[in-house]
């Protein structure tokens, strides 16, 4: 399974997040050099003395309606405070969707390469599973997006073990796998309307954070396209 978390809302949360911990590291810039705790006492104005009151202590919003100037002295505030939480918290987001791939990984992109001689064909993409008895469940359809009708060179063959490798084929259609999706053993079934021919292709759509009870091993070595 993944998160179904909406990714703006998520966005929006951490970006607060990231005011937060800028706005710790204002006290921490500010205070270790002086060797100040940066626990105690509360943020005071560097000029007046006066304690930041709570609601003057908000990450950004505060300087922007204090208009930079400490409320009790009017003594302008540098905006090095409001940078730095500002900072903090686009670095927090562009942190997190650099890192989310690794975290969640769903493989994003599912290619796939076929040989036809037809100049059209159709790949239903179905999710392995009980689902009532039906065995499969339908996730998309997608089209070829390479030039039909597509040959593909000679598999790299050992003559030796009779191992066939057709990784130097070229890509013939891919699925960009949602963040939704759930993981699992994964079915494209190839459909040609002209002959109604059709052919399958296992795949597997990876979640390295899942748990599951049941665990299930495919012959990745063994299955042929
Ligand atoms: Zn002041």
């Amino acid at each position: 399974m993944t998160d179904a978390i909406p990714s703006s809302f998520l966005s929006l949360f951490i970006f607060l997040f990231g005011l937060v911990f800028g706005s710790f590291l204002n006290v921490v810039i500010y205070r270790i050099p002086r060797q100040l705790s940066v626990v105690a006492p509360r943020s005071a104005c560097p000029n007046c003395g006066a304690a930041i009151r709570a609601f003057d202590n908000i990450p950004v919003l505060s300087w922007v309606l204090l208009r930079g100037r400490c409320r009790n002295c009017r003594t302008p505030i540098s905006p090095r405070y409001a940078i730095v939480e500002l900072l903090c918290g686009f670095l927090f987001v562009a942190a997190y969707y650099y890192a989310a791939p690794l975290t969640t990984s769903l493989s994003l992109l599912t290619a796939f390469k076929i040989n036809t001689p037809t100049s059209t064909y159709t790949i239903g993409i179905f999710r392995i599973g009980y689902y009532g008895g039906l065995g499969a469940r339908k996730v998309a359809t997608i089209t070829p997006s390479a030039k039909l009708p597509q040959s593909q060179p000679p598999c790299i063959t050992d003559v030796a073990t009779n191992l066939y490798d057709c990784g130097n084929w070229a890509v013939s259609a891919s699925w960009n796998v949602p963040r939704t999706a759930v993981s699992g053993v994964y079915l494209a079934v190839l459909i040609r309307p002209d002959t109604g021919g059709a052919s399958q292709i296992t795949f597997v759509v990876r979640n390295d954070s899942s748990t599951s009870d049941i665990v299930f091993q495919t012959s990745e070595e063994t299955s042929q396209a």
